[in-house]
């Protein structure tokens, strides 16, 4: 292994073993983070030593608990694999699919989000203006409870939800990037976007459909740009590419695509901001700055999604092989941990795969199967095109 790495070879990890590396490891980042998302970096260290929290915290009976951004990733993940369903069945949505995905394409991952919301004690309006506008009860009653992950009790809990997620989809309105109903750029939108860098058939596919998914929520074009950009370098990973590389070609990426994903107010580029925050963790990265919080906290604090992005940027590349060392180094510090490590988690473990992560770091989080067969099921219905 030492030797492999040591020439800069890689040694053979399939698709599966990266798509359920991305999705486990973006949840065992969740679950370390979550006892210290509300947590300042003194107070953490007060309570859990100066290395701070190194491990999962278990519920009394011995399961480590995934929040908010984990479970919005799943519901994404079944969103996607119903749009590609219906995309192969060549119903009437499959030439919205293979056109510009408008709102009739994305309506299978807000219908997703409709389910998740429910699972946190809300619904969807379903008066005029919204996407149930004139269905009747018992069609959304349909919509509403189709798909396993409804089902799934464990989901049916409340972990922080985000304002802008439960408001946005509140309102039953379907959100574009260049029909926005908010102006928020909150880390919402990028923290579930894992998926779409699995399922889409090519870099650039993922990306429009990460930016698609996240204006769902977020009407910021960072909102939804770092979601862009995040599914983008998944997909890339998991063809096999090198993390610095896909870094640097994230950036190139984050201003060229977002012209395509255009808010209809702010002027310039839209994908700069996401661009110039990657670029300081690539530039942290590089400068040999010490892979510490301190560092983490010059890149900002990760509520909003951009700085999210770059802080799980800047861990992923100062342990690209060691996930327990990323993932710590993502949650340790004054901002939003759980979905700092969300998010690097998914980073690492598409770069590695799950054979890559500890068997001793997933063992006790919940809902491993369903994580698992999720992951798979979008590794095995990879091919998702996107039109611009
Ligand atoms: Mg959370």
């Amino acid at each position: 292994m030492w030797f492999a790495r040591e020439i800069g070879m890689t040694p053979y990890i399939s698709r599966g073993a990266r798509a359920v590396g991305c999705l486990m490891g973006g949840a065992v980042g969740d679950a370390l983070g979550a006892p210290v998302e509300f947590l300042d970096l003194a107070e953490i260290c007060r309570q859990y030593g100066s290395r701070g929290i190194r491990a999962l915290e278990l519920d009394p009976p011995g399961l480590a608990h995934i929040t908010d951004d984990t479970q919005m990733t799943m519901f994404t993940a079944e969103g996607l694999l119903e749009m590609r369903a219906r995309e192969r069945s060549r119903d009437q949505s499959s030439a919205a699919v293979y056109g510009r995905v408008d709102q009739a394409g994305m309506r299978p991952v807000l219908e997703a989000y409709h389910r998740w919301l429910m699972t946190q004690g809300s619904r969807p309006g379903t008066g005029p203006g919204t996407v149930y506008a004139g269905m009747g009860e018992a069609g959304v009653s349909e919509v509403l409870s189709t798909g396993e992950l409804i089902h799934v009790p464990r989901l049916h809990a409340r972990r922080s939800p985000g304002n802008t997620c439960l408001n946005s989809l509140e309102t039953g309105i379907h959100m574009t990037p260049d029909r926005p109903q908010n102006n928020s750029k909150g880390c919402g939108g990028v923290m579930r976007a894992a998926p779409a860098g699995i399922i889409g058939a090519d870099p650039v596919s993922a990306f429009r459909l990460g930016c698609r998914l996240a204006a769902l929520t977020h009407g910021h074009p960072s909102g939804y740009i770092a979601a862009g950009v995040l599914a983008f370098m998944i997909s890339q990973l998991m063809d096999g590419e090198d993390l610095l590389r896909t870094a640097e070609q994230a950036v190139t990426a984050a201003r060229e695509q977002a012209c395509c994903e255009g808010h209809p107010i702010i002027p310039g580029n839209p994908g700069e901001e996401t661009a110039r925050a990657l670029e300081q963790a690539i530039e942290l990265s590089e400068s040999g700055a010490s892979a510490t919080a301190v560092t983490v906290e010059r890149i900002g604090a990760g509520w909003v999604a951009e700085e999210a992005l770059a802080i799980s940027l800047f861990a992923a590349l100062a342990f690209p092989q060691d996930f327990s060392a990323a993932v710590q180094l993502a949650v340790n510090h004054s901002g939003d941990s759980d979905s700092t490590g969300s998010i690097c988690g998914n980073i690492v473990g598409a770069f590695i795969g799950i054979t890559g992560i500890p068997e001793s770091c997933c063992r006790e989080l919940e809902l491993r199967p369903e994580i698992r067969r999720l992951a798979i099921g979008l590794s095995d219905a990879r091919g998702l095109t996107v039109k611009a």
